[in-house]
């Protein structure tokens, strides 16, 4: 069964406002991309659900980067949110796997480390327009984020991300969703929404039961006036493209390029995205000419 990922974006009259996402054929496409063990899997699935969150949360169009920099095996995890609605991540080490957690649960804090930093950019596509770090509270990325939105940019925001990854390996679900108040929002608003959300439970076993993450909001903003503002369709989508890899190889040395010709073809593998792009000889030397020719 295929389910369109999408994110929702909700408000209430009484100034909070609400996004979920669900990011099950997302989280399974970077699974694929990049072979991942089950914790590498939970730890880019959360945070490019994360990203999608923070991105989708700004009309202008702006995209989201994220790099969780901590000290634990999985190295860093690095995610890119972009036209609002697609993303792109990897991780480090991709095949870094530990056990399981007293409580049954994937070890995403241990793989991504507790010390270490979380580095947000926020970019349009003209330009970066705002950089700023955050130390990792847990490395379990959701309470990371959390305490980045407070601390670096003073909102404060509740925010529940979660992956499950089946026996085979498959990913069950995923998804999110983040609240934040607007300002002016009542204690008394704050105060409903947060017992609301404890009735959720386990937001991995909540999606698996619930798999568009629709009735999240009914639950979240029970008891409140709220209306959905927007949804939309969210990808995973790299920017990458042969063109792209063309400009890398016409940018090298002429010695470079004499190198890459005596191959009789180049593989070229983008790290972000794992695509591999193959370029035959014949390719090669009639791009170099291409290039003499023009210049
Ligand atoms: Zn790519």
């Amino acid at each position: 069964m295929s389910l369109q990922d999408t994110i929702i974006h909700y408000t209430s009259d009484e100034l909070i406002r609400l996004s979920v996402a669900q990011t099950r054929g997302i989280t399974e496409t970077a699974r694929k991309r990049h072979n991942l063990s089950p914790v590498a899997c939970a730890a880019l699935g959360r945070a490019m659900t994360g990203a999608l969150l923070l991105a989708g949360d700004y009309k202008n169009h702006e995209g989201v980067s994220l790099k969780f920099d901590g000290d634990g095996p999985l190295g860093a995890v690095h995610v890119d949110a972009f036209d609002t609605n697609k993303v792109r991540g990897y991780v480090d080490h991709p095949q870094v796997d530990l056990p399981l957690k007293a409580n049954g649960k994937l070890d995403v804090g241990g793989a991504v480390g507790q010390h270490g930093q979380l580095t947000v950019t926020r970019f349009t596509p003209e330009k970066t327009t705002y950089t700023s770090q955050a130390d990792l509270v847990s490395g379990e990325i959701a309470e990371d984020l959390a305490y980045y939105l407070l601390t670096s940019e003073q909102i404060p925001s509740t925010i529940s991300l979660g992956v499950l990854v089946d026996r085979d390996y498959t990913i069950a679900a995923s998804g999110g969703f983040l609240v934040q108040a607007l300002p002016g929002a009542s204690d008394e608003a704050l105060s409903r929404v947060e017992a609301n959300i404890t009735q959720i439970g386990p937001i991995t076993s909540f999606l698996q039961d619930h798999p568009t993450g629709e009735e999240l909001a009914g639950i979240i903003l029970g008891g409140m006036h709220y209306k959905e503002l927007f949804r939309q369709p969210v990808f995973w989508q790299c920017t990458c493209s042969k063109a792209r890899i063309e400009r890398v190889l016409l940018s090298l040395r002429d010695s470079d390029k004499q190198d890459l010709l005596s191959d009789p073809q180049v593989e070229m593998t983008c790290h972000y995205c794992g695509a591999k792009y193959v370029i035959s000889h014949d390719e090669l030397a009639a791009l170099f000419a291409k290039q003499r020719k023009g210049s």
